[in-house]
């Protein structure tokens, strides 16, 4: 799986930002450690937006 990051399930650097209720679960916005927008959905990993962080 192209991660564009190393996090990993197991062990996920993540931050929850912000979770929105629908109607099939809700959805769950993380920030990884190195910038990664997360976004979980049913329990899994629906998206990855490459952050921009430098340094
Ligand atoms: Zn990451």
């Amino acid at each position: 799986m192209p991660w564009g990051c190393r996090a990993a399930l197991r062990e996920p650097t993540w931050h929850l930002l912000s979770h929105h209720a629908t109607s099939d679960g809700g959805t769950d916005y993380c920030r990884c450690a190195c910038g990664t927008t997360v976004i979980l959905h049913g329990g899994g990993i629906a998206a990855l937006v490459p952050g921009t962080a430098r340094g």
